[in-house]
């Protein structure tokens, strides 16, 4: 049962093979047998869990079930969750118990899906190897001596080693895409707007998007499916029709038109990288599409601008973190400046306390002309380059990341050099745009995902793209090979 998608385990259940109760059991024991070699869990609800399971057996038996009823799924623990831990992988919030669901963890109770738990992350969701989490880094199934990619590192690792068969996680710069490449699996961060960010934990609110991560298009398309729409709590939530994004996936893509910019095949890129992205845009082409080289000249301004913007934006929603409302507190406060100081001191890990420092530096009196209000002029341009290539291409392709997964603590003591990983990533979030990575590859035997760039709202488009490349290609149906 641990092998099946979300598409076949909402068809197993609907044929009574097994009851949701059955896979919700056999799921829980293998994160009970498994997960103390990945660490992709912070916290596991295993008895809310066959609860749901209980009770959407129950619906099932009383003819009401829906596609989701019954099929599990689990969290990254940047949604809150009511009355269950919410972490966001800090020992700031290493305490605090949600007293309300986020939007998208509310849709999918709704739609009848059992949550298992929630998953690792790096701290506040700053990070790309998952290493920053105060509660452990996570092993990457592929190769437990790797990072599994972050800051969704725990979503991205718990659906590769088969705990779980789809995950929501977020993506401020590349955090659905990277670990989804470095798992192997297929990540989806839709348009800015598209999905309510009410409950999920702020890290940079302009930048920050909710998506999922899954093993096939298919399965991303039934999240998107739960997780789209219009949020009166989230002000930047927008008004903009829901397809049923599984409706189109079998659409033709002859005539399609793919835009690959030169700059994602720079010296960045390692030639057998580049090579696996030209196979996956023959597979294309032979699928009908035509392809047509561009330029996105500003490629280059994207980390600069990315790394003034979110920690500006971070340094303002971490300031809620104080020790006085919720989250941790330190022992016998002398007055209230030392209650914040040593709260915060000794709440925050390094890489969070850094981002604080240049976003409070970049934003100072004196300062915010010349790094803030720069940098927004330049993801201005990100932005302006992206839309010119659009008028001429229908989805833009190239690599997801630089290289396939690097080795646990490769990075760790050099910040900038971890920052570089998010090279392809990152302008996407500055622009707003949707995204996906989808396997297509193996370098020493390490997945490579191949990145899909889709105009805004174009998700069903990104959807079809990626369900039609599995439709011809295996690499998504692949299993890291030590797998029990
Ligand atoms: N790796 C990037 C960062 O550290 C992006 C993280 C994310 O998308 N949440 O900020």
């Amino acid at each position: 049962m641990h092998n099946k998608t979300i598409a076949e385990i909402s068809r197993d259940l609907a044929a009574g093979v097994y009851t949701s109760v059955d896979i919700t059991r056999e799921l829980l024991a293998r994160i009970e047998q498994h997960d103390a070699q990945y660490n992709s869990f912070i916290t596991v609800t295993a008895e809310q869990a066959l609860a749901q399971a209980a009770a959407a057996d129950a619906r099932r038996a009383a003819g009401q079930a829906s596609a989701w009823t019954g099929v599990p799924i689990a969290h990254k623990d940047i949604f809150c969750t009511n009355g269950v831990l919410t972490t966001c992988g800090s020992k700031m919030l290493s305490n605090f118990v949600a007293p309300y669901d986020a939007t998208i963890v509310d849709h999918f109770n709704q739609a009848g899906a059992v949550s298992l738990g929630k998953l690792n992350m790096d701290e506040f969701a700053m990070g790309s190897s998952n290493e920053s989490s105060y509660y452990g880094p996570v092993a990457n199934p592929w190769d437990r001596s790797r990072v599994p990619g972050g800051s969704s590192g725990g979503s991205a690792a718990a659906v590769a080693a088969r705990l779980v068969p789809g995950a929501t996680a977020s993506d401020t710069g590349g955090s659905i895409r990277q670990p989804a490449a470095f798992c192997g699996l297929t990540g989806l961060k839709p348009t800015y707007g598209r999905v309510s960010r009410w409950g999920m934990i702020a890290y940079a609110s302009s930048l920050d998007q909710a998506g999922v991560i899954t093993r096939t298009a298919e399965d991303a398309a039934m999240m998107l499916n739960v997780m789209a729409g219009l949020d009166a709590k989230d002000s930047t939530c927008m008004d903009h029709p829901v397809p049923d994004y599984t409706a189109t996936l079998n659409d033709s893509l002859a005539g399609l038109t793919i835009g690959l910019p030169k700059e994602y095949f720079s010296r960045d890129l390692s030639p057998a990288m580049a090579e696996k992205v030209r196979t996956a845009i023959a597979h294309y082409e032979q699928l009908g599409a035509t392809v047509k080289d561009i330029s996105l000249p500003n490629t280059h301004l994207a980390i600069p601008a990315y790394y003034i913007i979110a920690p500006a934006e971070c340094s303002a929603n971490l300031s809620r973190m104080d020790g006085v409302r919720f989250g941790y507190r330190c022992d016998d406060p002398k007055d209230i400046n030392d209650l914040f100081k040593r709260s915060r001191g000794e709440g925050f890990g390094n890489e969070v306390k850094r981002r604080i420092m240049i976003g409070t530096y970049a934003l100072s009196a004196g300062f915010y002309d010349a790094y803030y209000n720069k940098a927004q002029q330049v993801r201005r341009l990100i932005k302006n380059d992206f839309v010119e290539a659009f008028k001429e291409v229908d989805v833009i392709m190239g690599p997801t990341t630089p290289t396939p997964a690097f080795p646990q603590g490769s990075n760790s003591d050099d910040p900038v050099a971890m920052y570089l990983e998010d090279i392809f990533t990152i302008a996407l979030n500055l622009a707003g745009l949707p995204g996906m990575s989808i396997p297509c590859g193996h370098i020493n035997q390490l997945p490579v995902g191949l990145q899909l760039i889709g105009n805004y709202f174009d998700e069903a488009r990104l959807l079809n793209c990626a369900h039609q490349f599995q439709q011809v290609t295996d690499w998504h149906q692949h299993t890291p090979h030590d797998l029990a």
